[in-house]
């Protein structure tokens, strides 16, 4: 069997009308056409190998302005850093926690005001990172638990049983065990985002779709929620740094 070459992958510069953008021509055997992709890695121009760069950048300089725009939305889009040092901010519940480093023997993390005092062994950020997010796994358990308890009550519904996820893609999911996943990350959402996913995977336990009636019994428990949902579509980036 012929052994597919892998694209040749280069990393190169154009200069636009609104100034350079870096970008990674991929050299293709067999493809037809010149294809541009913008996402979170940036520019990326996909040819065959027979086109000359000078033919591949200027189409590329032809959708100028789509590239411009593209590049704009994933820029704002962007998963902010999360610094460890002390004096770091972390997003918690809508507001900023301050972190505080301290020594210590054994890895601890405690709420004091707006402080999260963190203590771990090694200073390193990696060590306070597992500490923090120890913390935010087991303080967003018993604030998501609460909330549901709350919104079941409203809707006459079984409490469920709240497990946390970990998952960077998805705020919340429910199963016909009555058992709903909600993703630690999401407190560090405003409240009023928190509980437009809970009583969204609530709504869930009573209809198992996205029909009429489950967005109805959404709207019942949660009125607000066609604007939180979108600005939790519109913000949920700032939710992923850790
Ligand atoms: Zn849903």
């Amino acid at each position: 069997m012929p052994v597919r070459e892998p694209p040749a992958r280069e990393a190169r510069t154009l200069l636009l009308r609104a100034g350079s953008v870096d970008y990674t021509l991929v050299r293709r055997r067999g493809r037809r056409g010149v294809g541009l992709k913008v996402d979170s890695s940036g520019l990326t121009v996909s040819a065959p190998l027979t086109v000359p760069v000078a033919r591949v950048e200027k189409m590329v300089l032809e959708s100028e302005s789509w590239v411009l725009g593209k590049l704009a939305v994933w820029r704002r889009r962007q998963v902010p850093v999360q610094r460890w040092d002390d004096g770091a901010s972390l997003p918690w519940l809508g507001e900023a926690l301050t972190l505080r480093l301290l020594a210590g023997r054994r890895a601890f993390a405690e709420i004091a005001g707006a402080e999260l005092r963190v203590a771990v062994p090694a200073a390193n950020d990696d060590a306070v990172r597992r500490a923090v997010v120890a913390w935010y796994r087991r303080t967003a358990l018993a604030h998501l638990a609460q909330r549901a308890f709350f919104f079941s009550r409203l809707a006459v519904l079984a409490p469920p049983r709240v497990l946390l996820s970990s998952a960077n893609s998805r705020w919340g999911s429910c199963n016909s065990r009555r058992e709903v996943r909600l993703a630690w990350r999401l407190v560090k959402a405003r409240p009023a985002l928190v509980d437009y996913v809970v009583c969204h995977e609530l709504a869930h336990l009573r209809h198992m779709n996205h029909s009429r009636e489950f967005w109805a019994e959404v709207g019942r428990l949660c009125p607000d929620y066609r604007m939180l949902r979108e600005e939790l579509e519109a913000t949920d980036h700032l939710y992923r740094s850790f």
